[in-house]
């Protein structure tokens, strides 16, 4: 009996991984890509960009690690993208950051 309940336990518990998988599958081709963006997030100095990297978390909740970060021009502002990857699921996103407040 003891075997039996265990083992629905974990089917239940794989049920749910799958449904969450199959989830994050469908909000994904929704977006149209496979990528994820975030921001931009408003920052006065370059050390905000690693620590908002380090609170960002996938929409798995894994940790974001970051991988390059370069600059973008966008509406006339000059941001700058972090390319991260999700050190769980392997999915990437970019965090965009507004550095107008850098430069005076
Ligand atoms: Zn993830």
């Amino acid at each position: 009996m003891g075997d039996i309940s265990m083992l629905a336990m974990g089917l239940a518990v794989l049920a749910a991984v799958v449904a969450v998988g199959i989830k994050a599958h469908k909000r994904r081709s929704s977006y149209g890509a496979s990528e994820h963006e975030l921001g931009p997030f408003q920052v006065t100095s370059f050390d905000a960009i690693d620590d908002t990297v380090r609170r960002t978390r996938c929409v798995c909740g894994g940790v974001l690690q970051l991988q390059s970060e370069a600059s973008i021009r966008r509406d006339d502002r000059e941001l700058r993208a972090a390319r991260c990857h999700c050190a769980q699921c392997g999915d990437t996103m970019t965090l965009t950051f507004d550095l107008a407040s850098l430069h005076h």
